[in-house]
């Protein structure tokens, strides 16, 4: 019960978390455009405090990363790509290389193991990964870290297209702009657990 904690630690939590998530309209995260559009551009224009619960899984994840990150020194890893002529860019930031490969670290729960032996890795982390190996021209992993167990999956680059993400990107670049939301996403799995659904159903 994560709640139980003592309100100075959940106030650290919570604003270590919310912090991250401020952005710059001209600067479009990778990580935005992998999911929803609609809930992307919500998210900018009227975002939403993170719920503790949800906050603690983002908070021990941000504590892994920071410490494993810590062992490389590298300050090469942020990318910015022009997005077209727009004066925006696409950034990302990949996490470890070690040698001639990207690690894409993924803090995940044990149960996420049972999806991925039935599934595989997500598309949208491939993407993600992808976008980095495409950057720095280096092989990639995903490295899923759970508490008892960690899967380490192969990602090749050869059906990866740039133009994909920046036309995503200018979607959602052009939205925020202008004020007028995407379109919904075709995957509505992403739906079930939006925040946004209700703000969603009103713009039809
Ligand atoms: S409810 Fe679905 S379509 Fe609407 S913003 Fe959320 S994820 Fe996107």
């Amino acid at each position: 019960m994560i709640e139980l904690l003592p309100e100075k630690i959940k106030q650290h939590i919570l604003n270590t978390v919310n912090n991250q998530f401020k952005k710059d309209p001209d600067r479009i995260s990778v990580t935005e455009i992998l999911y929803c559009l609609r809930k992307a551009y919500l998210r900018r224009i009227n975002p939403k405090p993170i719920p503790l619960n949800q906050a603690w899984r983002i908070y021990i994840g941000t504590i892994i990363h920071r410490d494993l990150e810590r062992l490389y020194d590298d300050e090469d890893k942020k990318f910015e790509i022009p997005i077209y002529n727009t004066g925006a860019v696409l950034v990302g930031k990949y996490d470890i290389l070690d040698g001639d490969t990207i690690y894409e670290l993924k803090v995940v729960d044990d149960n996420y193991d049972y999806f991925l032996s039935k599934n595989g890795p997500s598309k949208e982390y491939v993407e993600q990964l992808q976008f980095y190996m495409h950057n720095k021209k280096k092989k990639g992993k995903l490295a899923y870290l759970m508490h008892k167990k960690v899967k380490i999956i192969d990602v090749d680059s050869k059906d990866f297209d740039i133009n994909k993400l920046l036309r995503r990107a200018l979607i959602l670049w052009e939205a925020i702009k202008e004020k007028k939301p995407p379109g919904k996403t075709l995957s509505k799995w992403q739906c079930k657990t939006c925040e946004y659904k209700e703000e969603c159903m009103k713009l039809g």
